[in-house]
């Protein structure tokens, strides 16, 4: 059996072992692509799942989770700590340890999941242990952190954190219920890390990152990026982000398509109506560029909703912008030279793309923080 030990407190009373670590991976795979996004810690991935919401069937196994070898299945990493200080910080914990933690409560029906109490009164005369504890799956790094902070070893904390632990994180911090003591540190990392976040598929592990620490403008920022520039439908990468965000941040995807739809809809009408186009042969050449344009990239717009499902926003608007025009000459203004014609496909769309795509913002933390605490209130 392979086991790695980490004393984080000497004298500890607590015995945690982590069973089967690092099983617990996220769906971090392009919707369009096949290849793995690049991270290089990614493994075997498939969607994962973790959490207080989540309730698998009887017998079924965890979404997400890599049925473990016989290697795996043997993998333990322990570590000592102390009672006082994960019972001040989580009061998970605290139930865990002093709360009369049953196996007949919610959460000790999913013992792979979550870490329970397995043996409350063992003593190993050794160790002088008074609490053996498990948990399953977890991310050793991302525990190890968090055990950093509850004990207060700050100075074994990094400056940086990788977007992948930083996810793990901040499910532990959610399951454990542990933010106020972690978020000093939190906030630290996801201002480092902000930055280096350019690629649709890291949106999603932010906002949740976000979520957790209720930082509002990462949250808004990342909120919108996700809407604008996530191919197809979005989605949670299995992690435990509350739906009403996701249903939200969804039917502001749609609004912003809509609104691109009904652009190109009032343009086709205004053209050949004779509104838009400053001349007959101007509306007459834009309209058929836009025609074949749309044609030739597969918009059809009965059907935008569609043609967009593996295609981002952002993409949509640049295909727009990007839509040849042909090259033409005219009289104008009484001249006795034909000059080039100066109307664009682009010149037309991109005031109105523009003018949407400025006003279409993330969400606002504060309106689901207050809805969230208004369903969590006790119907009287
Ligand atoms: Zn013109």
């Amino acid at each position: 059996m392979q086991k790695q030990f980490f004393e984080l407190d000497p004298q500890g009373d607590v015995l945690l072992t982590l069973r089967r670590p690092n099983v617990l991976k996220f769906f971090w795979r392009s919707p369009t692509s096949d290849k793995l996004a690049d991270r290089p810690e990614a493994g075997n991935d498939a969607p994962g799942s973790v959490g207080p919401e989540h309730k698998p069937g009887p017998g079924e196994p965890m979404p997400g989770m890599d049925e473990p070898s016989a290697g795996e299945e043997s993998e333990q990493v322990q570590f000592l700590l102390s009672s006082r200080h994960l019972r001040l910080a989580s009061p998970v914990f605290d139930a865990m340890l002093f709360g009369g933690w049953k196996e007949s409560t919610d959460l000790a029906e999913r013992p792979r999941k979550i870490a329970r109490l397995e043996n409350p009164d063992t003593s190993n005369s050794g160790l002088q242990l008074c609490h053996e504890i498990s948990a399953t799956e977890w991310n050793t790094e991302a525990l190890l952190l968090l055990m950093n902070i509850i004990h207060g070893h700050h100075r074994k904390l990094p400056r940086d954190v990788h977007l992948d632990i930083m996810t793990h994180f901040s499910v532990l911090v959610d399951y454990y219920k542990c933010h106020e003591i972690t978020e000093v540190f939190a906030h630290l990392w996801i201002d480092r890390l902000k930055p280096s976040l350019t690629r649709s598929y890291q949106y999603m592990p932010m906002i949740f990152v976000s979520w957790v620490f209720s930082n509002a403008a990462v949250f808004e920022q990342m909120t919108e990026l996700a809407i604008k520039e996530s191919e197809g439908p979005l989605q949670t990468m299995s992690l435990p982000l509350p739906p009403i965000v996701i249903n939200a941040l969804e039917k502001k995807r749609m609004n912003l398509l809509h609104n691109i739809l009904h652009i190109l809809n009032e343009t086709r009408e205004g053209l050949v109506k004779g509104t838009k186009g400053c001349r007959f042969d101007c509306s007459s050449m834009l309209l058929g560029a836009l025609i074949i344009g749309m044609e030739k990239h597969k918009i059809v717009p009965h059907q935008l909703l569609e043609s967009c499902s593996d295609r981002s926003i952002k993409e949509i608007k640049l295909i727009l912008l990007s839509l040849d025009t042909p090259i033409w000459h005219a009289l104008q203004d009484g001249g006795y030279r034909p000059k080039q014609h100066s109307c664009t496909v682009k010149s037309m769309l991109e005031p109105a793309l523009d003018r949407d795509w400025r006003k279409s913002k993330g969400l606002k933390l504060d309106d689901f923080r207050v809805q969230q605490r208004d369903e969590e209130l006790p119907k009287v």
